[in-house]
């Protein structure tokens, strides 16, 4: 089988800006951080003599990336919502030095506007639906856009779309990512703030039981069950990873919530253990102490855990699925454990009132996880969020990010104008980490670690940078 010359690409971008195809909610953070190019690697790998460029994390402007368009038959860039817009003009002027070239559009922001985003600009020729790793495939093999499902193609003048794709339901089909990073990725160009550096992630498995509403990729891609590959599968890329990356500190399973199936989540830590890899994962916050143990005693450091609010109105108007009382639990279970957690917050989802904005910098003062990170309720289209936003007005801006990338506060409620809502992001920030407390274990941590010392105080300036930021944007 010969395959067209693809170039998958993550297209240059706001400086700094982490909006890779692994990244859920775009934006330039806090402190530099860049996941991994997962959704780009995973077809890459299934298209022999391709190529992988992630262009914010390796540096590189559209003037780098240009003169590639002429060493290819077919580009497939990532999008997303708030990079669309920059997307659409490096797609044309890719196009620009090679006319012949085909562009195909991935991600969640095309998936869910197909004709928008095909109307948008000549340079696209399709846009695929959902999952698009086998649909990419099959273009590479050269077969006409009308003959392959789960996409949208320009036809002429026409705009075309043919029949649905089916979900993946052998997740073992999809091939390792590790061998794509390794020939394409520079692995120390990828930072995380609350992950050993440098760090790798992947997914085991695609999609998340819960129902969230504001939560993008079970919404557009992913699907509302979690589909797994199995545990062989997985240990066997991350034994590879090792030989491949033996400088890497840390594994992180990034699938949505890599303990929605707790039994298969022990029985791949305990597998883990036994190769002697540190590794942290995705989890909501309602993990039973005895699953904690055996993730804590085979290897798991940190969790990333999203709870979103400390007040329980908005975490049932957002169908979360979590009681307060057992999340505070759960923290207080990891935190005897030894197990790290960075949590997520989310300010601005509805309900949000100046009361409930205080409840939630209590909840995570009291609860105290070892890190957090605030955002912005961001209302992408093809979540059941947008379209509460549309229906009840509560879109005051249509952009999901400033003219640098950082998040904008796109939603205000009658009593909760967006412009408070922003300018509580910083206050959370300052009340959670400028406690006595707080300030002593991070400082405990720099001073036994040389290491963790020269990135706190880099991830520092550039902390401080944001909050400056902020207030001059507020
Ligand atoms: S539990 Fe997490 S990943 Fe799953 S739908 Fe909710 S926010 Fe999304």
């Amino acid at each position: 089988m010969s395959y067209l010359k693809t170039l998958f690409l993550h297209p240059p971008s706001y400086q700094g800006f982490d909006g890779g195809a692994g990244s859920r909610y775009q934006a330039r953070r806090e402190v530099r951080s860049f996941w991994y190019p997962t959704w780009l690697a995973q077809p890459a790998a299934l298209v022999p003599g391709s190529r992988l460029i992630d262009a914010p994390p390796d540096g590189l402007t559209l003037d780098d990336v240009r003169p590639l368009a002429r060493q290819y038959d077919l580009a497939i860039l990532h999008t997303s919502t708030p990079s669309f817009v920059q997307d659409v003009k490096v797609a044309e002027a890719l196009r620009a030095e090679n006319p012949a070239l085909r562009i195909g559009f991935v991600g969640a922001h095309v998936a869910v506007q197909r004709e928008r985003a095909l109307a948008a600009s000549g340079a696209i020729d399709f846009v695929c639906h959902g999952e698009f790793d086998f649909t990419v495939r099959e273009v590479a093999e050269g077969r006409p856009l009308g003959d392959v499902r789960g996409l949208s193609y320009r036809d002429g003048t026409r705009l075309r779309a043919t029949p649905p794709r089916p979900p993946i339901e052998d997740m073992d089909t999809l091939p390792f990512v590790v061998p794509v990073y390794a020939r394409d990725l520079t692995v120390e160009h990828y930072y995380i703030g609350y992950l050993l550096h440098p760090y790798v992630s992947l997914y085991t498995g695609r999609g998340c039981r819960s129902k969230c509403t504001f939560c993008l990729w079970p919404q557009t891609v992913g699907g509302q069950r979690y589909r797994t590959r199995s545990v062989e599968h997985v240990i066997e890329e991350i034994a590879l990873a090792r030989r491949h990356f033996p400088q890497v500190k840390e594994y992180f399973f990034d699938d949505d919530t890599f303990t929605d199936d707790l039994p298969r989540a022990e029985r791949i830590a305990r597998r883990l253990g036994r190769l002697g890899v540190t590794w942290s994962c995705n989890a909501k916050a309602n993990v039973p102490r005895a699953t904690l143990e055996v993730m804590k005693d085979n290897g798991l450091r940190l969790l990333l855990v999203g709870y979103e609010s400390g007040n329980q109105s908005i975490l049932n108007n957002i169908k979360k699925g979590i009681r307060l009382d057992h999340a505070r639990r759960f923290t207080q279970d990891a935190r005897d454990l030894g197990i790290k957690i960075h949590g997520t917050f989310v300010l601005g989802l509805p309900g949000e009132t100046r009361q409930t904005i205080e409840a939630s910098i209590r909840f995570a003062c009291d609860a105290d996880p070892d890190t957090i990170q605030v955002s912005l309720a961001a209302p992408y289209p093809g979540t059941a969020l947008y379209d509460q936003a549309v229906e009840n007005g509560w879109l005051v801006r249509d952009a999901l990010v400033g003219a640098d990338g950082t998040q904008q506060s796109p939603l205000g409620y009658p009593g909760l104008p967006h412009t408070e809502i922003f300018e509580a992001v910083p206050r959370f920030y300052r009340k959670f980490y400028f406690r006595p407390g707080k300030l002593a274990a991070l400082t405990g941590e720099m001073i036994r670690d040389r290491e963790v010392m020269k990135r706190r105080l880099r991830e520092g300036r550039e902390f401080l940078g944001f909050l400056s930021r902020r207030r001059a944007h507020a």
